[in-house]
């Protein structure tokens, strides 16, 4: 029975989603910072946890997050 990576607990077959090659709950796959339900294939993932594509992976590890500086990432404060 696979583990989920997430709480560590064993996914039965019937409910599991696999996606970065590892078995999770349904309720388990969310975004690792916005808990954003996440579906299987359709996410990013950024040392093993997974992330929404947007906004938050494109926003904390995409080439040059918010605006088109590229380099401004330390410019975030309003
Ligand atoms: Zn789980
Ligand atoms: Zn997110």
């Amino acid at each position: 029975m696979p583990k989920c990576p997430k709480c560590n607990k064993e996914v039965y077959f019937a409910e599991r989603k696999t996606s970065l090659g590892k078995d999770w709950h349904p309720g388990c796959l969310k975004c690792t910072k916005c808990n954003k339900t996440l579906a299987p294939g359709s996410h990013a993932e950024h040392e093993g946890q997974p992330y929404c594509n947007k906004p938050c992976y494109s926003a904390l590890f995409g080439p040059g997050g918010y605006g088109h500086g590229g380099t401004e990432s330390h410019t975030f404060k309003h």
